[in-house]
């Protein structure tokens, strides 16, 4: 959506991360490679084109070779993958016939190299062979590694950017978001992604303002356009008049004392108004957020997505680089709980280095514990690291995306092999953690009492759990306006999930983006949630929300709440009851 005021053009989207920032637009536009352009190369230039083609493939050829080279000797059997890509680079179908077609059409390399995949790919999608099938994949892959060279179109390297910048692009996945250095990106805008996307969530982590799902950033917005990018409204000015500049500069000074405000009682324990103390811990992704987890009042990690490990190097890490990175986290927590997630990848956090299989549906797919569960001897690995690092601090095991009880089982039987080679090693580990699951996928509610019986506690990962249960994809911005916490069918799971686990004598954590938002608090406690976990820039909000809460009247409350039938008529009980909450909040709230 687009708005016209004088030259300034405001562009609509989903606010990704609070906060408000004013910088010049800086654009990285990875999918450059698709607008590759057809000329005629002269006579003499001939072989010069064919020796770029040669470099470009030569280039590709290395930069495979290198990841190999760097994937230590017990994971070579996951690096199969690119060993077929480097034969596919310098197979003749792909090769001879792109340098013939350059020389015989007299055409750029690009356009030979695009006719021969397009020549090439649809021979090997059309075989019956299941595994020649997946050659076409390989095609594609290695076919936009030599364009990416031919067109110089360097996939973005967010790390390098050295200007004090807004991102703009089409997309960013998680992986790139979490390599933003904060010292230079003020903020980031991209075209697609929903506000519980995980990149969103990096974002909130990082606490930089981010605009998603806008569409059509990448086309309205030039390098170098002063831009402002406000990350609650949801909304990017491009070329703002100098009454809007004066205008969001006084928002902006607002918006930082309100939080400063809210942030000075921050390392106060969170008490009812009645005396219920309830714990508000941060999620992290990578180890140097924890210090920010405790900057900003966090009881203890109650999330760490250890899959960002794993996301941002050419190759799997080893025992001791996860053992190591654990106990810095535990290190600097102290006593106070640390929750380790197990390794959750695929689904939209991919890893470039193992991905062996293509999925049409990766949310559906091999992702997180089936992932894990399928190679036993990636999982193991963390499992043992996590395990050692236990002996040094307050650690919960959680293990993500649990859909049966017998993937618990396998699970647990894996963490129990794990413990026991350590004991016959003579390593230093501790075996006796609380080990828990996440509640994310419908089953996993449905089936609570069966799985209460297997572990020590239940957190509830509303991210997914909205996802799957409404069946609304978290990054797809064309149905976010869809993707409602507030849901009758949510708020029946997560009293499901608690009531069961209070039968059981379990605690029910949540460790989802619902619980960040200061306004639900009353209903999640009420629905008898015993534990919040959010980004840790919302910590002081959760905590100044849970003061203003009296759980001895919550009972009505609740009951009402129940008997409601769409999220907005939730939403505007909860906003009459405890306004207050949100009203002080006015600022840091997101809209959908
Ligand atoms: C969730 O699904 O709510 C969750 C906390 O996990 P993630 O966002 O990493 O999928
Ligand atoms: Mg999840």
């Amino acid at each position: 959506m687009e708005e016209r005021k004088s030259q300034e053009v405001i562009l609509r989207g989903i606010g990704g991360s609070p906060g408000i920032c004013i910088g010049k637009a800086y654009l990285v536009d990875k999918e450059g490679v698709d607008v590759v352009k057809k000329y005629i190369v002269s006579e003499e230039s001939l072989s010069a084109e064919v020796g770029r083609f040669k470099t470009a493939v030569k280039k590709a050829g290395e930069a495979l070779r290198r990841i190999i080279d760097d994937t230590p000797e017990e994971f070579r059997q996951h690096v199969q993958i690119l060993e077929t890509h480097v034969v596919v680079l310098e197979d003749k179908m792909l090769y001879d016939r792109t340098i013939d077609m350059i020389e015989k059409e007299r055409i750029n390399a690009e356009w030979a190299l695009k006719k021969v995949v397009s020549l090439v790919k649809p021979k090997f999608e059309n075989m019956s062979d299941d595994y020649l099938k997946q050659r076409a994949e390989d095609i594609t892959h290695v076919s936009n590694r030599i364009m990416e060279n031919l067109v110089g179109a360097d996939p973005v390297d967010i790390a390098r950017i050295d200007k004090r910048v807004i991102l703009v692009a089409r997309e960013l996945s998680p992986e790139e978001t979490s390599q933003i250095k904060l010292e230079r990106i003020k903020g980031f805008v991209a075209n697609r992604g929903g506000r519980d996307s995980h990149t969103g969530i990096i974002a909130r982590t990082l606490e930089i303002p981010a605009v998603l799902g806008v569409g059509n950033a990448t086309l309205k917005i030039k390098n170098d356009d002063i831009i402002i990018v406000d990350g609650k409204a949801g909304t990017v000015v491009v070329n703002p008049t100098e009454q809007t500049l004066l205008e969001t500069e006084e928002r902006r000074e607002r918006y930082e004392m309100k939080k400063a405000l809210v942030a000075r009682k921050s390392h106060l324990p969170a008490r009812s108004k009645d005396g219920i103390r309830i714990s508000v811990m941060g999620n992290i992704e990578l180890p140097e957020e924890v210090v920010s987890v405790l900057d900003h009042g966090g009881d203890g990690i109650g999330l760490y997505r250890t899959e960002f490990q794993y996301l941002s190097r050419p190759n799997l890490p080893s025992e001791e680089m996860l053992f190591e990175n654990y106990k810095d986290v535990i290190d600097v927590m102290g006593k106070r709980p640390v929750t380790i997630r197990t390794l959750d990848i695929n689904g939209d956090k991919t890893v470039n280095y193992i991905r062996d299989n293509q999925e049409r549906n990766p949310a559906l797919g091999l992702r997180a514990i089936r992932y894990c569960l399928k190679k036993p001897e990636i999982f193991k690995t963390q499992l043992r690291a996590i395990l050692r690092a236990a002996a040094y601090g307050n650690v919960r095991i959680l293990i993500p995306m649990i859909s049966g009880v017998e993937e618990v089982e396998q699970a647990v039987q894996l963490l129990d092999e794990a413990a026991q080679h350590l004991e016959q090693q003579g390593i230093a580990h501790n075996r006796n953690v609380p080990v828990g699951i996440m509640i994310e996928v419908p089953s996993a509610v449905i089936t609570a009492d069966i799985l209460a019986e297997k572990v020590d506690f239940f957190s509830i990962g509303t991210n997914d759990l909205i996802q799957y249960t409404l069946a609304i994809d978290r990054g797809n911005r064309h149905v976010a306006h869809l993707y409602q916490p507030l849901h009758p069918a949510i708020l029946r799971m997560i009293k499901q999930t608690c009531e069961v686990a209070r039968t059981a004598g379990i605690k029910t954590y949540m460790c989802g983006e619902m619980a960040g938002e200061p306004l639900y608090a009353p209903i999640l406690l009420g629905l008898g949630v015993d534990e919040l976990s959010t980004n840790p820039q919302t910590i002081p909000q959760v905590k100044d929300a849970i003061r203003s809460i009296d759980t001895t009247d919550v009972g009505d409350f609740m009951d009402a709440v129940m008997r409601q039938t769409t999220p907005d008529a939730v939403e505007a009980l909860v906003a009459e009851k405890y306004g207050a909450v949100d009203e002080k909040d006015d600022h840091l709230k997101q809209e959908h």
